[in-house]
């Protein structure tokens, strides 16, 4: 059997990978399940981001889902949390989304969803793939094809934000915040919420485009060079920039400066911890130390999965978690959305640096500092068994490691994560630790033992 599913949904070109065909056949293959799950006039939320080809691959996707008889609820463009959103919000029984996250724009690509909006369980997934590759599709009578009902899901669901943050203490301040939501479906969201919020709002790419004309989507420091100079010219009180179907938020401080994701989710989930007296933060192996001291004075406890945001959502639904985060300013709610939100994440940094009357430079300077050196090498042959490799050496050299994902291995002061890329033949090497000295030391360390496992492989 074919895979089709990766760590989040199927991705790739647009017309070329990613055709009608293929939409249609996915959207079959999810009606299928739904159906043969016994599940009574399945309903499914529909929704895409901003990209050239969403409309067409939206309409192929609902074709699909109505010839089984399943329902939809078309929610046109919005971001993915707004449509995860709106899949439990409607009491659905599923959801899809048409994105490519920050891939440039000839990429798009399918999420589907669980009725609480999570995405589909591995389990599901499977079934879907098999469907999907055997084309053996329930096909409704002409008289129990599915309809289609439109909904507009963009107020609500900033409505839904603007009820979990204190409005009035955001309002007193007025925190002036310039936004650059990448021409994608924050485009509709981020500017308005601000804007209710009581920020003075100046919004940059914010006309929806699926060209995506002024930036690569992903909000990377490469990328936004542009918009962190607008944000210290305009003498903004922080910028903030999103992907194009505005899971994530990154943030610019004051100054111009670009603030490293797993800085920001510190910031957010201490602020989420104190108010809930403690509790489970969930985040992945390749996240800052950091995350660990925010939960120790709060007395929150950490568990640490593999990379990957729905594995994050995942282990918070089964755990029950109070607040979960990647490194790349990707934060998740879970009793808001079960996945990364980068509106959400917007609106809390909004209160918490309109409650703490500081700059947001000093809010983000007076949390512990790290040293973090990444890179990366081009490899041959099988990257995962290198991996596992580096691991019989790091142990045959009594380290201590957690090889939940990659081989980590674990200093009193800091790291050195070494792991296979999912997609490409590299190797990323990562460090962190409290002196460059000592990052640079872990670092050489993972290279040393990298080269090792190449040679002995
Ligand atoms: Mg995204």
């Amino acid at each position: 059997m074919g895979k089709l599913f990766g760590t989040f949904g199927v991705r790739g070109i647009a017309n070329e990978k990613i055709t009608p065909k293929f939409a249609l056949k996915i959207g079959a293959a999810f009606g299928t399940v739904l159906k043969r799950e016994g599940r009574e006039n399945p309903t499914v939320v529909v929704g895409r981001d901003t990209r050239v080809s969403g409309v067409m691959l939206k309409n192929a996707l609902i074709s699909g889902l109505l010839s089984t008889g399943c329902n939809v609820i078309d929610v046109g463009v919005a971001p993915t949390p707004a449509i995860q959103w709106a899949t439990d919000h409607f009491n659905a029984d599923g959801g899809a989304v048409i994105t490519a996250s920050h891939n440039p724009p000839e990429y798009n690509g399918i999420k589907l969803l669980e009725p609480n909006g999570m995405g589909l369980k591995k389990e599901r997934e499977a079934v879907v793939e098999e469907v999907f590759f055997k084309e053996d599709f329930e096909r409704a009578r002409w008289d129990e094809i599915g309809e289609v009902r439109e909904e507009r899901i963009t107020k609500p669901y900033i409505e839904a934000i603007r009820a979990r943050v204190d409005v009035e203490v955001i309002k007193k301040r007025r925190p002036f915040v310039v936004v650059d939501t990448s021409n994608g479906a924050g485009s509709l969201t981020l500017p308005y919420l601000l804007r209710e919020l009581g920020c003075k709002v100046v919004s940059v790419n914010a006309h929806p485009d699926g060209h995506f004309p002024a930036r690569n989507p992903e909000p990377n420091e490469e990328n936004l060079r542009e918009f962190m100079e607008i944000v210290k010219a305009l003498g903004a009180d922080f910028g903030v920039a999103q992907d194009g179907d505005a899971d994530r938020a990154v943030f610019i401080d004051e100054n111009g400066r670009f603030i490293q994701g797993d800085r920001t989710f510190a910031l957010v989930a201490d602020a989420v911890l104190r108010e809930r007296g403690g509790g489970l933060l969930v985040t992945t192996v390749a996240t800052s130390n950091l995350l660990d001291d925010v939960a120790r004075r709060n007395n929150a406890r950490v568990m640490r999965t593999k990379v990957g945001d729905l594995i994050v959502a995942r282990a918070l639904l089964e755990h029950n978690g109070t607040i979960g985060g990647e490194e790349n300013g990707g934060v998740i709610f879970p009793d808001f959305v079960l996945g990364r939100d980068g509106a959400m994440t917007t609106a809390k940094i909004a209160e918490i640096f309109a409650k703490s009357g500081k700059r947001f430079s000093e809010l983000i300077d007076e949390l512990p500092r790290y040293y973090q050196i990444k890179t990366k090498r081009h490899v041959e042959g099988d990257r995962h068994a290198i991996v596992r490799r580096v691991a019989e050496l790091a142990k045959t050299r009594g380290y201590t490691m957690d090889t939940t994902d990659g081989t980590k291995i674990i200093f009193p002061d800091g790291w050195v994560l070494v792991r296979a890329s999912g997609t490409e033949p590299i190797i990323r090497i990562f460090s962190e630790a409290k002196s460059e000295e000592k990052a640079k030391e872990y670092l050489e360390l993972g290279l040393k033992l990298l080269d090792e496992a190449v040679g002995s492989s």
